[in-house]
């Protein structure tokens, strides 16, 4: 490796987004180079990506595998979704935000048959409405929940939606993609059959691909059940498998490799207790100094992830999001949009090589922009 992080150009803004994010310059750095990607070298750090993730998730890593995909989050997500119900199945999807209603989406275009408990966009998912439906409904094969859902930031309540799935014999799909590596988890106390992420949110990798870790033991009896061919998880986990860490297709190298790097910087941090602590205290740090300045979180704490937080609005019709946002650029700081239909909000996101001395920075620079407040 030649190219030093030094010779790499300072980004002109900090993403506060919830992915792609901002990454390291070591991460970026990983990427400046023509990799080879079908030999001993390149499987060799696939597989120990795979088993890296494993540990992470689960505190049996035996009873579980990674599968590795190319594509977006979604992709991963319709790659369970496709892959793992059997024709005769039938999925219950929790939702209370755009994500849970994608999971429903793709269910719908792969013609599963399911049904859809949305809790709206300011509540948790319904565990009682759960478990009523399943006392009724025996024809339910699978139940899908989002941990949690970056529409809002809401943190979904996983223990007890897998307690309740689990009673009723249920597979479990979770989607953690805007939490894995941010959050601690335990798949296999929560008894999780699938657990869905990508490489550009917590982790802090850049956009290419996602990743499975799924219980072996559901996994096995999915052979031959997929209803695409460059998403069937089946055949993608035995590809890796037996070619000890090949790809179908071809793979996201640049990506894989700063993945792999950003992987390496989570582990040096501490590992995903020591990520949560950052989050939370940036997240925490951010909601202070908002409140200060009169602007209000969307959600309350007990609901609140510390991934990505919902503002609404100030109260005033002087205020527009464009401009808040382009001073806010200038300011050296990218925020998101706001994404629910029952209040006008914005988001911002503290996930990502974003750490407390970047928040105060961006109060700052908030303070210097409150332009609805001067008359
Ligand atoms: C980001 C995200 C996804 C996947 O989005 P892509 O744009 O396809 O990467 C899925 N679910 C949740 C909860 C997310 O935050």
């Amino acid at each position: 490796m030649t190219t030093t992080p030094n010779q790499l150009p300072d980004n002109p803004y900090v993403l506060l987004t919830p992915g792609p994010l901002s990454t390291s310059k070591k991460v970026k750095a990983a990427m400046l180079r023509d990799w080879c990607t079908w030999d001993q070298d390149y499987n060799q750090l696939v597989q120990s990506i795979r088993s890296r993730l494993v540990t992470m998730a689960s505190s049996k890593p035996d009873d579980y595998t990674t599968v590795l995909m190319q594509g977006s989050g979604t992709f991963s997500v319709e790659s369970v979704i496709g892959s793992v119900i059997p024709k005769d199945g039938k999925l219950l999807v929790l939702a209370n935000g755009a994500y849970g209603k994608r999971i429903a989406q793709i269910a719908d275009v792969l013609g599963i048959y399911s049904i859809v408990l949305d809790a709206g966009e300011t509540k948790p998912v319904n565990v009682k409405q759960l478990e009523e439906v399943l006392k009724v409904d025996s024809s339910i094969t699978h139940v899908a929940v989002v941990h949690v859902e970056t529409t809002t930031g809401m943190m979904n309540p996983i223990a007890d939606v897998a307690r309740i799935a689990k009673q009723y014999g249920k597979t479990l799909i979770l989607d953690a993609m805007s939490s894995f590596g941010g959050i601690p988890i335990d798949i296999a106390e929560l008894d999780i059959d699938y657990l869905i992420s990508s490489a550009n949110k917590c982790i802090q990798g850049v956009p290419g691909f996602g990743f499975i870790i799924a219980r072996k033991e559901s996994l096995v009896k999915c052979r031959g059940l997929a209803r695409s061919l460059s998403l069937d998880l089946y055949d993608q986990w035995e590809t890796m498998e037996q070619g000890n860490g090949k790809w179908r297709y071809t793979s996201p190298t640049h990506t894989v490799r700063a993945f792999d790097q950003a992987l390496q910087e989570l582990e040096e941090e501490g590992g995903v207790a020591r990520r949560f602590e950052r989050f939370t205290r940036n997240q925490q740090t951010l909601v202070d100094g908002m409140q200060r300045m009169g602007l209000q979180p969307l959600l309350p704490t007990e609901l609140q992830s510390p991934i990505i937080t919902s503002f609404l609005y100030p109260d005033s019709s002087v205020f527009s999001f464009d401009e808040f946002y382009a001073r806010i650029k200038q300011e050296g700081f990218v925020i998101y949009p706001g994404k629910i239909t029952a209040a006008a909000t914005f988001r911002i996101g503290n996930i990502g090589d974003v750490h407390l001395p970047d928040i105060e920075r961006l109060l700052q620079g908030i303070e210097r922009q409150l332009f609805w407040k001067t008359t």
